[in-house]
């Protein structure tokens, strides 16, 4: 073995034998670190000057687990619950000593050693239910014998790293830094021997009433809160194991739900989404070596709904903010908005006193567009009319520094005519941020045809730092998000036209995962917003008059959603539970009567379901045609984070490969002919659908091609 391929390094000094993991990034266990552990376990147990064993890393993680991109080959010898199951039978102590973090298979690790010392700053999880998994080298059994059967279905059920200063039984001694660390080490462990070998694995439980009760609380806590995701039970299950049967069959009953876990379509999604939220960073735009532009303060131009939430998310990250608005009675409005939701926060427990008032202290309010003169990015948040944003950034270009990026946070409006009003069109971006923008993790990054690739990479950087997930797009009416949204819209208010009830509608999308239906997502958002689009859309919508014709109706009786109380659905005071109302049924009878469209009681949950995702799928399809996305996984991203699409469908290009693109182009041309004219109209599918279908493709094989072109 050459010396780059040590992995886990041996090395004895007074007895103790020490491996230390250095596999860059984060000491993922991969099939060579997983040999060399067991070849110097081996080495270790043999050789009779070593009395004790410690395990550490050479890197600022301890490990970060399984080799997620083994996921996909055959699973090959040594398995990590073999080689853990070997650490803990080792006849000499073993210690796990984490300078830094230990995740999925990392803690597994450190849970089959005898003995587990940490620095106290120092964080540690299971994640895998988050890959749609649960973790399957031992750590469900290990844990609760360490831990509390809260604590392990808390961190085993959800996912989430906890603080080792809360797990007291799991870690022996935390160390106040990495020094105190290395004399912990030196001091402690040389005084163990054989006697002091403690397997995790002889830790004996059992299923008291209170432990019985606190499973049962979890079962029902996971059927609400993650309604639809199919790990978490079998998380819970393996969990239980470990109080109801003795260790080695409890870690057989883990293998077979980690087996029926993995081969799941949501297994595959989620671990297919945890690369597209990675690979959304990776654009061609920019590499390496392209400059960034620092970012140092910002302004933000409106304080009204969006203004005010972005300016929230560069106070949180400690980056200063000067918030413009016209006049200071809007100005002032703006601020005790955002004071009142940062209230609301700490009164959550989400963030202290302090936090309010440094937070606060971050954002300038002005309102002369000269306070802008010295920030590195303006966002401008102002109406949504092209002629008012055109005339703010006339003003940002006549005050703003030179090297300041000017972005825009409009929804629908084409970029290069604002860009185009400036003497810097290069500098210019959209900035596409989701309503509670305080809140919504997703940000579209829009490209113009003249941004240079620094403001993109610096915009892309700077939306990490605010802890966002960025996603390069091009422009387009609605972009990549809103636009597919609009045939899902569309497909939603004509079934309705043509007999099908908004409940019903609403609930074939909510069984399919999403969090609400395109009816009471419209009512929320407000029916106005859709009616001043379509407005401004004639041309693009006029060649059909069943266009959206009920929710038009709506609008001009006042039903505009839930703000009015009333809207497609009808909302008692104070309340957000819709009620269905036979009114909007009349009103569609009323209206396909008018415009010849028979209504139809044969529609099947099939048709609301394709007829509305499908579309979205097409247009998804349609728009990487155009090179509006990047590559399919960006539009998964833009749809989990923006959307609430089930992560456990990977998002709507994953699910389609699920369904397989063949089928995809045949329920699509199905629909298509059974509509008749307004199939031709609106439901064709796109050629890159047609393409991958012929020759039985999947967008992610599309999308591997295209990485490779
Ligand atoms: P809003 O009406 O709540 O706020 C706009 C604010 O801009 C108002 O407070 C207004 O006084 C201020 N303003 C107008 N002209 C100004 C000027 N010349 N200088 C300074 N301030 C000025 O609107 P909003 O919902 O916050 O939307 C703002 C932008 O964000 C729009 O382009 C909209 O399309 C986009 N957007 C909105 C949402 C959403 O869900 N609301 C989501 C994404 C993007």
């Amino acid at each position: 073995m050459t010396e780059s391929q040590v992995l886990v390094s041996y090395r004895v000094e007074n007895g103790i034998a020490t491996f230390t993991l250095n596999n860059a990034p984060v000491n993922a266990l991969s099939l060579a670190v997983r040999t060399q552990l067991q070849e110097n376990l081996e080495q270790a147990v043999n050789d009779a000057s070593v009395t004790a064993i410690v395990i550490t890393s050479a890197l600022p993680m301890f490990s970060a687990g399984a080799d997620i991109s083994e996921f996909s080959d055959a699973p090959q010898s040594p398995m990590l619950p073999d080689v853990l199951n070997a650490i803990e039978q080792a006849p000499k102590p073993v210690v796990a000593v984490l300078p830094g973090p230990a995740f999925g298979g990392g803690l597994e690790l450190a849970l089959a050693c005898h003995y587990r010392i940490s620095v106290a700053d120092n964080k540690v999880g299971l994640p895998e239910v988050n890959l749609g998994i649960l973790p399957g080298a031992g750590g469900t059994q290990r844990l609760p014998r360490l831990a509390s059967a809260v604590t392990a279905l808390e961190m085993i059920v959800t996912g989430k790293p906890r603080p080792v200063l809360e797990l007291k039984g799991v870690f022996d001694k935390l160390a106040d830094n990495q020094q105190h660390l290395a004399d912990i080490v030196s001091d402690y462990i040389g005084t163990l021997s054989a006697s002091d070998v403690r397997p995790t694995c002889e830790n004996s439980l059992s299923m008291d009433q209170q432990t019985q009760a606190v499973f049962e609380q979890y079962q029902t806590g996971v059927e609400k809160k993650m309604k639809g995701f199919f790990a978490p039970a079998q998380c819970i299950e393996a969990v239980k194991a470990a109080f109801t049967l003795p260790f080695a069959q409890g870690l057989k009953r883990e293998q077979e739900l980690f087996m029926a876990c993995m081969d799941t379509p949501q297994a595959r999604a989620q671990q297919h989404f945890f690369f597209a939220e990675r690979a959304a960073s990776h654009v061609s735009d920019f590499d390496k070596t392209t400059e960034t532009r620092a970012i140092k303060s910002v302004a933000v131009i409106g304080a009204g709904t969006m203004g005010g939430g972005i300016a929230m998310n560069f106070a949180n990250a400690g980056i200063p903010v000067t918030l413009v608005e016209r006049e200071q009675s809007a100005l002032d409005k703006g601020l005790s908005v955002i004071r009142k939701n940062y209230e609301s926060s700490m009164r959550k427990g989400r963030i202290s006193e302090g936090d309010v008032e440094q937070r606060m202290a971050m954002l300038s309010p002005a309102t002369d567009m000269s306070a802008i003169n010295d920030a590195d990015l303006v966002i401008e948040a102002v109406f949504e009319k092209l002629e008012v944003k055109q005339a703010v950034f006339e003003q940002m270009d006549a005050v703003c520094k030179r090297g300041a990026i000017l972005a825009t946070n409009t929804s629908t409006l084409d970029i290069n005519q604002i860009a185009a009003v400036t003497s810097r069109p290069s500098d210019v971006i959209g900035l596409h941020f989701f309503s509670p923008a305080n809140v919504m993790k997703l940000l579209e990054v829009v490209k113009t045809s003249d941004t240079s690739a620094d403001v993109i990479k610096s915009c892309m950087q700077m939306a990490k730092r605010i802890k966002k997930v960025p996603v390069l797009v091009g422009v387009c009416f609605g972009f990549v998000g809103n636009r597919m949204l609009e045939p899902y819209a569309r497909e939603a208010n004509r079934l309705l036209l043509e007999g099908a009830t908004p409940e019903r509608i609403d609930r074939v999308i909510t069984d399919f995962g999403m969090p609400m239906g395109p009816f009471t997502m419209g009512d929320m958002a407000g029916l106005d917003i859709g009616y001043f689009v379509r407005q401004s859309r004639q041309q693009a919508i006029a060649h059909d008059p069943s266009y959206a014709v009920v929710s038009d109706r709506l609008v001009e009786q006042g039903r505009v959603g839930l703000k009015a109380g009333k809207g497609v659905y009808l909302y008692e005071e104070g309340s957000r539970v819709p009620i269905p109302d036979p009114a909007v049924l009349d009103i569609a009878r009323e209206e396909a009567q008018r415009l010849g469209i028979a209504q139809r009681e044969d529609i099947s949950d099939e048709e609301i379901l394709v007829r509305c995702l499908y579309t979205l799928i097409n247009e998804g399809a349609q728009i990487l045609e155009e090179g509006i996305a990047d590559k399919p996984s960006d539009i998964d991203v833009i749809y989990v984070y923006g959307y609430g699409f089930p992560v456990y469908r990977g998002g709507p290009m994953h699910y389609a490969d699920e369904i397989g693109p063949a089928t995809l182009l045949e329920r699509l041309e199905h629909y298509q002919k059974a509509c008749g004219e307004y199939g031709s109209m609106w439901l064709t599918a796109s050629d890159l659908v047609k393409k991958l279908a012929a020759e039985n493709k999947t967008f992610g094989a599309y999308q591997k091609e295209q990485s490779h072109a």
